[in-house]
């Protein structure tokens, strides 16, 4: 890579850096300045303090678990009697959250890129309705093309009317073939039909998208195991990452979701949308921390430009930074 090349990565890397600190600004409210101002005229870590810490991690969704395993290291850290600066107290908490967050490190690169011996590299994407399963399939279909990769994206959700249509629309904007066979056919089929094609066309990507529908859980978990089995039948090993879409806005419920969903299916991958405008985005950090799947997505606005990697520990700084 040429200097221009580095000098144009590093802009994009900083570019990307102030998206995410602006797509947490309701998160570190409701966050960071509360812990500074639980830390006001304090000089010992005491009770009253790690009451207050308790609270405002669960208000920001965080979760029960992560909560008293995040005040179990800080208490670890600093003994009760000793004195401190606010700054200390700040640093010991973020390095101890990153280090929680690091300890099951997925098998998952920081990277949208994936092993090149295969091909097609299929990507099964699942969640409940709304979650934003279209979207990011939008998103990663225009990451995929900036790569140069060919990809194929089927539509599988064929349960609800405007789903086939929408996933056109982003299909265009990303400039990707969307196979679809139209609402109320089996999503097997065209599950089938895309990858059958990518395999033809020796495409590099395939990307399923598939229905939602939560009330009739039964059904949706034996659809998308039909459509696991059929496409099986064309690449054996598939699919090679299935990921699931969680709604960070949804606070607990996103946990609830993925409890229901690994499960039920071979999540092996997850993707938290919608963390720009909400207060809980704090809820990352329980699903890290609780469910050994990586997080490797997220979703930081409504344009196609706007999914991310998840990178732990510029989460947390910027979680941390002070604007
Ligand atoms: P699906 O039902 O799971 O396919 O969800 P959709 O992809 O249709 O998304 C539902 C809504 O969430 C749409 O209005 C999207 O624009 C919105 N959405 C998806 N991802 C994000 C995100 O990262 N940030 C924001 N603000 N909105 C998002
Ligand atoms: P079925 O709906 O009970 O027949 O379930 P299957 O598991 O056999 O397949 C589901 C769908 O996938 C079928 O309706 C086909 O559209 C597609 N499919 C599966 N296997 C094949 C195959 O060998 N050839 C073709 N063309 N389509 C297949
Ligand atoms: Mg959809």
């Amino acid at each position: 890579m040429g200097i221009f090349g580095i000098f144009r990565n590093k802009e994009k890397e900083i570019e990307q850096e102030q998206k995410l600190e602006a797509s947490l600004e309701k998160t570190k409210t409701s966050f960071f300045s509360k812990i500074t101002k639980a830390l006001v005229g304090k000089s010992t870590v005491d009770d009253s303090f790690l009451d207050e810490l308790e609270e405002i991690l669960l208000s920001s969704d965080v979760g029960i678990e992560t909560t008293v395993k995040i005040i179990d290291r800080l208490e670890k850290r600093v003994s009760r009697e000793k004195y401190f600066n606010t700054d200390e107290v700040i640093g010991i908490l973020k390095e101890e959250i990153i280090k929680m967050l690091s300890e099951h490190e997925g098998t998952m690169d920081v990277s949208f890129d994936f092993p090149e011996n295969i091909k097609p590299y299929i990507i099964m994407v699942v969640g409940v309705n709304g979650v934003g399963k279209t979207t990011t399939i939008g998103k990663l279909a225009y990451q995929f093309r900036l790569m140069e990769k060919e990809v194929f994206v089927g539509a599988g959700d064929t349960f609800r009317a405007a789903a086939v249509d929408q996933l056109k629309i982003w299909g265009e904007r990303a400039g990707v073939q969307v196979i679809s066979r139209g609402m109320g056919s089996d999503p097997a089929s065209v599950a089938y039909d895309t990858v059958k094609s990518a395999v033809t066309k020796n495409a590099d990507v395939v990307i399923l998208d598939t229905a939602g529908r939560l009330h009739n859980k039964i059904n949706l978990m034996a659809e998308l195991e039909k459509v696991d089995r059929v496409i099986k039948k064309v690449v054996p090993d598939a699919p090679h990452e299935t990921v699931l879409i969680l709604d960070a806005s949804t606070g607990q419920n996103a946990i609830e979701q993925a409890r229901q969903f690994i499960k039920a299916t071979k999540v092996n991958t997850l993707a938290i949308t919608k963390l720009d405008g909400t207060a809980k985005g704090g809820v990352i950090l329980g699903i890290v921390d609780q469910f050994k799947i990586p997080v490797k997505y997220i979703g930081v606005g409504e344009k196609i430009e706007d999914l991310q990697l998840f990178d732990k520990r510029k989460f947390v700084e910027s979680l941390f930074k002070t604007s």
